[in-house]
C-alpha cells in the first residue's frame, strides 16, 4: 500500500514530535547551563576548592596524601602541583590531562584558574560532563611553608548515584509509555473513521441498513449521525424509486392488456357491429388514459428538474379558479353538485400554467371524490404576505392512512378505484411539487364519509 494510513501518519507525526522536542529541549537546556549555570558552577567549585585548600593550609599537621584521598574518595578528582612541579592525583582519573602550560605557574603565583567557566562552548556535548583536566578550578595554597597548587572538578561518575539511575529509567519510561499510549490512542481515533469508510462502501454497493456504532461526542460522533440519517435518508429514496417504477409498470400494464383483450375481441367476426363499436370505445378510453398518464408523468419531471420558476409573472389567481370552476359546470351540473365560492381579485407572482394545473387539479378532485348532489366551497383570501386558497367538499373523505399518501405518485385511494372514476393518481403530487416551487404550503383535514378540506398557501 503506497497511501499511509491515517493511523501510522498521526503516530508517526506524534512521536516525530515528542523527537523534535526532546532535541528542542536539549539545546534550550544547554544553552541554559551555558549562560547561567556555568557560572554557579564554577563559582560553587571554587568556593569548595578555597576551603579545602584553607583546611590544608591550617592544619600542617595532617597528612596532604591522606586528606586529599578522602576528598578524592567522597567524589571529587584532584590533582596537587608542587612549586617544583611534581605532579599527583586524587580521586578517579582524569580522561584527558590537557592543562594549559602556563596554569601552574600562575596558580603557585597566586591567581585562580576558573577552568569550568572558561570551558569553550560546544553544541552537542555539555560541558558539565567533560572529564577532563582543562575543566576543573585550581586554587593556590600554602602548607608547611611550601607553595602548592591544587585542581579539582566534582567526579561526575560518582555523583550518578542510583538517584541519577533512576531519573534516567524514569526518562526512559516516560519516552517508552507515552509512545505505546500514544499508538493505542491514535489506534482508538481513527477507528470511528475506518468505520465510516466501510459504511461509505456499503452504501455505494446499495447496502442502506448501516449500524454505526461510533457513540461520541466530538465532531467525529456529528459526522456519524449525519451520516446514519444521510444513509435512511438515502434509503427512503431509493425505495420511493423501485415503488416508483413498479407502479409506473403496474398503470401502464393494465390498460395495454385491456386494449389487447378489446381488440382481439374485434378480430372476432362473430361480434355484432353494437359489441365492436363497445370495444372500440374501451380502447380509445384505454389509449387516452395512457396518454394521460404519460402527459402528467413528463409534467412532474419537468417541474422536478426546475429549480427556479421558469416563467414568473403577475397572476390573476381569482380569474383562474373562475375559469376552471366554468370549464367543469357541466360535470358538476351532471352530478348535481352546488359550488359557492368567495373569490376577491387577487394576483400573486408565479408560474401561470402551472397554477392553473393546481387549481384544475384541486377542484376535479372535489368534483371526482364528490357524492351525488353535494356540494363544494372554494375561498380566496389574501393577507398581507401571502394567500390562501381553500377548497372543501362534501365528498367521500379519506381516511388518516390515505390522507398520508395521496402526495405520493400513482397513489389512488382503494374505495375511488373500486367506483369508475378515471384518474392516474399524479393529480396531487403535481400539486404538491409546483406549491413546493413556489415555496408554498398545502394542508388537508378529512373525514370518511364527510369531506374533505384542501388548504393552499402561497407566499406572494
Ligand atoms: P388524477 O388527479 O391524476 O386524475 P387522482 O385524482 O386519482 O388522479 P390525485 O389527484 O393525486 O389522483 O389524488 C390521489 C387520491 O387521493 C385519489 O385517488 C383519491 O383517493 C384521494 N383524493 C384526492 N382528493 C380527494 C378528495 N377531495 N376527497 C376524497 N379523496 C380524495
Ligand atoms: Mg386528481
Amino acid at each position: 500500500m503506497i497511501m499511509k494510513s491515517l493511523y501510522s501518519k498521526f503516530a508517526f507525526i506524534t512521536i516525530m514530535i515528542m523527537i523534535v522536542s526532546g532535541i528542542i529541549s536539549f539545546f534550550l537546556s544547554n544553552a541554559y547551563y551555558q549562560v547561567k549555570l556555568k557560572q554557579q558552577n564554577d563559582a560553587k567549585i571554587t568556593n569548595f576548592a578555597l576551603e579545602i585548600a584553607d583546611f590544608a593550609g591550617k592544619h600542617p599537621v595532617i597528612s596532604l596524601e591522606e586528606y586529599f584521598d578522602h576528598v578524592g574518595t567522597i567524589g571529587y578528582q584532584l590533582l596537587v602541583i608542587t612549586a617544583d612541579g611534581n605532579r599527583q592525583y586524587f580521586g578517579s582519573p582524569f580522561r584527558k590531562r590537557n592543562l594549559p602550560v602556563e596554569i601552574p605557574k600562575k596558580v603557585l603565583q597566586g591567581e585562580i584558574y576558573h577552568g569550568i567557566r572558561e570551558f569553550p562552548h560546544k553544541t552537542f556535548v555539555t560541558g558539565f560532563f567533560a572529564n577532563e583536566l582543562k575543566n576543573s578550578v585550581g586554587v593556590p595554597f600554602e602548607y608547611q611553608g611550601k607553595k602548592y597548587a591544587l585542581f579539582i572538578r566534582p567526579d561526575i561518575k560518582l555523583m550518578f548515584n542510583e538517584m541519577h539511575v533512576l531519573f534516567g529509567w524514569l526518562l526512559i519510561l516516560s519516552i517508552l509509555l507515552s509512545i505505546v499510549f500514544v499508538l493505542i490512542s491514535t489506534k482508538f481515533l481513527v477507528e470511528p473513521i475506518r468505520k465510516l469508510n466501510r459504511a461509505t462502501k456499503e452504501i455505494s454497493e446499495g447496502n442502506f441498513s448501516i449500524k454505526l456504532d461510533i457513540d461520541r461526542r466530538d465532531e467525529l460522533g456529528h459526522l456519524a449521525a449525519n451520516f446514519t440519517s444521510m444513509s435512511e435518508k438515502l434509503a427512503r429514496v431509493d425505495m420511493l424509486r423501485r415503488e416508483l417504477i413498479s407502479n409506473i409498470t403496474h398503470d401502464i400494464q393494465s390498460p395495454l392488456t385491456n386494449i389487447k383483450g378489446y381488440i382481439k375481441m374485434l378480430e372476432d367476426t362473430q361480434k355484432d357491429e353494437r359489441e365492436k363499436r363497445q370495444s372500440i370505445k374501451i380502447v380509445q378510453s384505454e389509449v387516452d388514459r395512457l396518454s394521460e398518464m404519460t402527459k402528467q408523468l413528463l409534467l412532474l419531471s419537468s417541474i422536478e428538474s426546475k429549480r427556479d420558476l421558469m416563467d414568473v409573472e403577475k397572476v390573476n389567481i381569482a380569474s383562474q379558479i373562475k375559469t376552471v370552476i366554468h370549464q367543469y359546470q357541466w360535470s358538476m351540473m351532471e352530478k348535481g353538485i352546488m359550488i359557492s365560492f368567495t373569490l376577491p381579485n387577487t394576483s400573486i407572482s408565479g408560474d401561470p400554467n402551472l397554477l392553473y394545473s393546481v387549481w384544475e387539479n384541486l377542484i376535479t378532485n372535489a368534483i371526482k371524490y364528490n357524492r351525488e348532489n353535494g356540494s363544494i366551497d372554494v375561498q380566496l383570501i389574501e393577507e398581507d404576505s401571502q394567500v390562501t386558497v381553500i377548497v372543501k367538499d362534501t365528498g367521500i373523505g379519506m381516511n388518516e392512512a390515505e390522507k398520508d399518501r395521496i402526495f405520493d405518485r400513482f397513489y389512488r385511494a382503494d374505495r375511488s378505484r373500486d367506483r369508475s372514476v378515471q384518474g392516474t393518481g399524479l393529480g396531487l403530487s403535481i400539486v404538491k411539487s409546483i406549491i413546493d416551487l413556489h415555496h408554498g404550503d398545502i394542508e388537508i383535514e378529512s373525514e370518511t364519509g364527510e369531506g374533505t378540506l384542501i388548504k393552499v398557501i402561497i407566499p406572494k
